[in-house]
């Protein structure tokens, strides 16, 4: 059996994890909410959504085509 090494993480180690995570979460606080989740994303799709696939997405990208579809029709 192959023993796997227990990993210890230094204070230095934690401290770049840390700043990491602040810049991460700086460069996201400008961008857009997702309309079905709530997350931020750099690109939301024309549906507003973010490029996840959950169904709640799916459906959401569904409901939305379909109304678009409807009001090409009757723009026609
Ligand atoms: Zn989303």
């Amino acid at each position: 059996m192959s023993e796997i090494p227990e990993y210890n993480p230094t204070d230095l180690d934690r401290a770049a994890v840390q700043i990491v995570l602040e810049r991460i979460t700086e460069s996201q606080s400008s961008a857009p909410e997702c309309v079905v989740c709530g997350q931020r994303a750099n690109i939301l799709d024309r549906f507003g959504a973010c490029s996840k696939t959950t169904t709640a997405h799916q459906e959401h990208r569904a409901e939305l085509e379909a109304e678009e579809n409807i009001m090409q029709k009757r723009s026609r």
